[in-house]
This record gives structure tokens, sequence and C-alpha cells, in this order.
């Protein structure tokens, strides 16, 4: 492989966490750019064009979520967001403003690393789509294009709306997707808050897809704040 290293821009204003990060990125072979204020993080995006944001919430100048709301105006870019215990709730709002993904204070580097290359491997299939368009979660296919799904290459007969939730999981495979998105997106936007129809189609889902649904592989809880399909374990 030739292709120009990954950039990362960290946006935040701790030193000993960037400092804690600096080795991981590097190791791992990405460019890492800093950036300690919200200004300086918005800047640096726009003119360095990073293939994916690490970004703190509380930030000294901006609020996280406002920084995240501003960077979708003219960005797609994957955005990866630390949040503190405590911030929960501005958690939530800043992936319903279209961050991607999460890593909770205090984090493990291998964790935010795994979370960068999902979130790296979402973009490249963004810009180039699998061939067959088969999105392959364990022993589960979704086949998009015949609208068809198999376990372990038996049909699995889902409603309508069971396979548009399946599927907009799918899409957004390994990264974390909130009750509020998943509603909106399979539902509608009349139905933003009606999660317990979520749930319901979710353990629908489950009883038909994992092998204990109880304790599932694939379509995992993210406590508080949605669901995440996980496609590699
Ligand atoms: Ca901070």
């Amino acid at each position: 492989m030739t292709a120009a290293a990954a950039s990362v821009l960290l946006v935040e204003d701790e030193l000993p966490i960037r400092r804690f990060l600096r080795p991981a990125i590097d190791a791992a072979g990405w460019r890492l750019i800093e950036a300690d204020t919200g200004q300086r993080g918005m800047l640096e995006a726009s003119q360095v064009r990073p293939d994916v944001i690490i970004l703190d919430l509380g930030l000294p100048d901006i609020d996280g979520i406002e920084v995240v709301r501003r960077m979708r105006e003219w960005s797609a870019v994957p955005i990866i967001i630390l949040s503190a215990r405590g911030q929960e709730n501005d958690k939530i709002a800043a992936l319903d403003a279209g961050a991607d993904d999460y890593v909770q204070k205090p984090f493990g580097v291998a964790e935010l690393i795994a979370r960068i290359r999902v979130a790296l491997r979402h973009a490249a299939a963004r810009v180039q789509p699998s061939a067959d368009m088969t999105i392959v979660a364990g022993d589960i296919a979704i086949d998009l294009v015949r609208r068809t799904v198999t376990r372990s290459g038996a049909s699995v007969h889902l409603t309508p709306l069971e396979y548009k939730l399946l599927t907009t999981l799918a899409r957004n495979a390994g990264l974390v997707m909130t009750h509020r998105q998943l509603l909106r997106e399979v539902w509608g936007a009349g139905h933003a808050e009606d999660s317990t129809y979520l749930r319901m189609f979710v353990r629908q889902l489950r009883q038909k897809l994992e092998d204990n649904p109880t304790q599932p592989k694939h379509l995992i809880t993210e406590v508080g704040v949605g669901y995440r399909l996980v496609v590699e374990r």
C-alpha cells in the first residue's frame, strides 16, 4: 500500500490527553494534527481536511456540540467525540448533531484506536461501496440489492420495518446511532420520541438474528444512547 497516511485531527484542550494519544496514533501510522480550542480545531479542519476528527466536548472556547453543528454545515468528515462522565446529555446532543461515535473518558487507547479504524473504514465505504452491496456481520449477511437477509446461509424473514431498522444500523456498521436518529430514519420525523417502538423492534430483530437474544453479539445496546451493529468481534 502506498496510499498517503490518514490524518487525525485531535481537538482537545487537556495536554496530558494529547500527550497520551500521540504515540498510539503515531504507531498506527496516522498523521496527527492537534488543536487546543474549538476555533483552532475548525480552522485546522478547513485547512488540513483531516480523515477523522477526535473532538473533546469540554473545550475552553466553544461548546463541542456547537463545533459539530458548524462542522456539519460544510464537512462530512467522521467525528468521534470524547465525553466525560456527567456529559451524557451533551454526548447525545453531539451525536444527534452529526457526530459519528463517542468514547467515554477515561478511555483505553486501544478502544479509541479501534473506533478511529471503524470511522475511517466507514468513510472509505461511503466513497467506494462494496461491489456486491452485501453487509456481513458475523453469521448475518444483508444483501442490499436483493433486499434479503440470511443467517448462517438460511433465509431470515423480516418485516419491512425490521429490514429498514437493520439496514439503517448496517449502513453505519460499527458506529453508534442514537434513539432519535434511528426513530427519525426508520419511522419519520414525527416519531423521534417513541423509543418504546424502537425497543420492541430491536427485540424482534434480536429474536431473529442473534444466537442468544438476551446476550446479543451484533445488535448492541449503548445504554442511554442508542444502538450499534457490531460487524467484527
Ligand atoms: Ca476538555
